[in-house]
């Protein structure tokens, strides 16, 4: 692995890797196969830092950056993706919305629990009319004399059934499009709140996908999140970092389908001899090494320029477009090189192929990526 590392974010990937390895691998295949979400892994994760690693100790997280965060989701990822996508919905959508833009109180209030894992946090902007075009928002949130009152209905929440605290984004003003979504902080228990139908899926069957209902929720005023009418443009600043976690979470898909290839590929034998020995296997994998290291310096270099405060609309977008599509290919291919074993549930390469797919649509699809890539090129000549 060609990264730079320093030597405290080498402890971190040491560290999370043993973890993923010793405590989460043994279940993955249960998990996976009976759609279980692991809550039981959540104190684990909580005790390692690993549920609030870039936010600052004084509000119970790990006072670390991006590259930290991005090398556990990776690791996690390379073990189970499921995991590294309930981390990651809880870190760097939920509760970094709170810590943006926040007030000291809110932040104070909510940050704590959340960064240290006590509570489990999920964002939720997509509606079933609002996908890709977030702005289609249905959900409303009217002013009442105490406050707000939510309606509506959003789809596709990661950690949706099982949030302590929703970041939820709803209309304040039909006639100001973009600018008429605000973004809310909803917690669990509150009238009018409650988890949906929970989706069976294709991949990541042990990350929890929900929907969240708001009935005549009623909110405090404190419960508006950042400025009345910036929901929607703080969202797309929030997404700056989740594409990151995307990213760092397709390569370790990638690797994880990788390692697999590379060791089969040595175990089994056709034609008097093991198939890494086939130039048409020795092309496959130099192909899937080298895409997989240039999505990680992709995803690193993103990482770091968020860390030195940079805006880092295009490079996350390019990192998340890249990694997430070299994942679809590298799972595919370390399918292939397993042979017929590899459409078996018995091989852990099914399940990458099956996760990696998600990696190419949530958190803003390929297309979209590419739009946000080409506006921003487009905008600066
Ligand atoms: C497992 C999972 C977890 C998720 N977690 C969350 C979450 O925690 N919070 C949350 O808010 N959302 C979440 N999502 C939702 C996810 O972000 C959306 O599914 C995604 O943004 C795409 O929206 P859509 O599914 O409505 O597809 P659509 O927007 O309907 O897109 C359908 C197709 O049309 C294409 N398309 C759309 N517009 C254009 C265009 N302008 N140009 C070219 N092509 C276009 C898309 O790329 C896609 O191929 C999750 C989704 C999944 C599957």
């Amino acid at each position: 692995m060609a990264l730079d590392l320093t030597a405290e974010q080498g402890q971190v990937r040491h560290a999370v890797r043993e973890f993923a390895e010793n405590e989460i691998a043994p279940h993955v295949k249960e998990w996976d196969q009976n759609e279980t979400f692991p809550a039981e892994i959540i104190p684990r994760l909580s005790e390692l830092g690993l549920m609030g690693i870039i936010f600052p100790e004084k509000f119970g997280g790990g006072g670390l950056g991006y590259v930290e965060y991005a090398t556990a989701i990776e690791e996690l990822a390379r073990v189970d993706a499921s995991v590294a996508l309930t981390v990651a919905a809880h870190t760097s959508l939920c509760t970094n919305h709170i810590f943006l833009v926040g007030t000291e109180a809110q932040r104070e209030k909510h940050v704590p629990g959340l960064a240290s894992g006590k509570k489990l946090g999920c964002w939720s902007l997509t509606e079933a009319e609002a996908g890709s075009d977030a702005g289609g928002t249905r959900t409303t949130a009217e002013r009442s004399e105490t406050g707000w009152v939510l309606n509506g209905i959003k789809t596709f929440t990661t950690n949706g059934s099982y949030a302590d605290v929703c970041v939820a984004m709803a209309v304040t003003n039909p006639d100001l499009g973009h600018h008429g979504i605000s973004a809310f902080i909803i917690e669990k228990g509150m009238p009018g709140f409650r988890p949906g139908h929970r989706e069976s899926k294709l991949g990541m069957c042990a990350s929890d996908t929900a929907e969240v209902i708001f009935e005549d929720c009623r909110l405090p005023p404190e419960g508006l999140l950042g400025e009345e009418g910036h929901g929607f443009i703080d969202s797309l600043k929030v997404l700056d970092g989740g594409r990151i976690s995307i990213a760092a979470l397709s390569v370790g898909i990638a690797q994880g389908a990788f390692e697999a290839a590379l060791t089969y590929s040595q175990q089994r034998r056709q034609f008097g001899q093991q198939i890494s020995e086939f130039q048409g296997i020795q092309w496959k994998l130099a192909d899937m090494a080298t895409e997989i290291e240039a999505a990680r310096l992709l995803t690193y270099q993103a990482a770091r320029l968020k860390d030195e405060g940079h805006s880092v609309t295009r490079e996350a977008s390019m990192a998340k477009l890249f990694a997430s599509e070299t994942a679809v290919r590298v799972t595919g291919e370390s399918l292939q090189i397993h042979g017929g074993y590899g459409f078996l549930k018995d091989y852990p390469v099914e399940k990458f192929y099956r996760d990696a797919r998600l990696c190419t649509i949530g958190e803003g699809t390929s297309e979209i990526q590419r739009m946000v890539i080409a506006r921003s090129l487009l905008d600066s000549h």
